[in-house]
């Protein structure tokens, strides 16, 4: 991480859950390095807004699942197959997708797909079209580019628990992680990402989490999760949705407990849980945190600016 790359924040799509409720895409953000980018979940519409943003194929480096609920993987598949080979500027490139292994704390965990399962049965399931393409158009066999890792959580007992730990590392970013609260959902990752110009965290879902602030400490931008408990009451959704919403989710006023907690420079609201205007959620974040406060749309950009060195000539 010797070269200070222009470092950029996209996020992609900022909605919450499998739920359409206003025109925002689902869960999805792109960090911009240099020339090379990294996407953070998969939600809906991120196909369409990457593109829309620019970023193409060819230039995709890697990509971080931080759970395996559907609003944050709904569109890995089109992601991978729009992004793929010369016709459309795509990847014919080694590419490695991290995320969740199985849950083994669930009954049916060995039956329920990790991420390996996820893009393994993803590219059985397209196979028809993929090996169609692989010689009609002579694009690159996908299943020798796309290598899904299962990220190894630290036993217990070897580390402190719930201590962030590193995910990749390479010449631009170094990427870690910390396992967050999102019951019933399991593991459930943070990741923080480092560059030469700065740090930015994700929360993923979580509830207000201990390990997060000490994850996203001193953090640059810290992407942080808002759920409006009162529009879901105020609808009458059922009590297990709420009690739901309440055990795995954090407030905007929690996520700027969080912010403050964690020292970090800019709190951008990204998974936005049920309805509130952006007035709203922002007066609830600041009235926890006094630190500059954005509710993120999608396409939103934000750019990390390096601060100024002066070395001795
Ligand atoms: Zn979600
Ligand atoms: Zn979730």
């Amino acid at each position: 991480m010797s070269d200070i790359f222009s470092t950029e924040l996209i996020t992609l799509g900022t909605a919450a859950g499998p739920a359409i409720r206003g025109k925002e895409n689902g869960m999805a953000s792109a960090i911009v390095i240099g020339d090379q980018f990294y996407m953070i979940d998969f939600g809906l519409g991120c196909v369409r807004s990457a593109h829309e943003a620019g970023l193409r194929g060819q230039d995709f480096k890697a990509g971080f699942i931080t759970h395996l609920h559907s609003d944050h993987v709904a569109e890995l598949p089109g992601f991978l197959m729009w992004n793929w080979g010369a016709p459309v500027e795509g990847f014919e490139h080694p590419i490695s997708i991290y995320g969740p292994g199985q849950d083994d704390g669930h009954p049916d965990g060995q039956q329920l797909a990790g991420t390996e399962g996820l893009i393994n049965h993803t590219l059985e399931a397209f196979s028809y079209d993929l090996r169609i393409r692989e010689t009609d158009e002579a694009r690159p066999v996908m299943s020798d580019l796309i290598r899904p890792v299962e990220i190894a959580v630290p036993e217990a007992g070897m580390v402190e628990p719930r201590a962030p730990f590193t995910v990749y590392e390479d010449e631009r970013v170094k990427i870690s992680a910390a396992l967050v609260d999102h019951p019933p959902v399991n593991p459930a990752f943070a990741f923080r990402v480092d560059t030469a110009a700065g740090a930015i965290t994700f929360s993923g879902d979580t509830a207000e989490s201990e390990a997060l602030i000490r994850l996203a400490q001193d953090t640059d931008i810290l992407v942080h999760e808002a759920v409006n408990l009162d529009f879901f009451a105020a609808k009458g959704f059922s009590e297990a949705f709420l009690n739901h919403q309440r055990q795995s989710h954090t407030t905007a006023t929690g996520a700027g407990r969080v912010a403050t907690a964690s020292n970090a420079k800019h709190l951008v609201l990204s998974h936005l849980a049920g309805v509130a205007t952006a007035a709203e959620w922002a007066a609830g974040a600041s009235s926890t945190y006094t630190g500059p406060v954005d509710v993120a749309t999608s396409g939103q950009r934000f750019a990390l600016v390096p601060e100024p060195s002066y070395a001795a000539v």
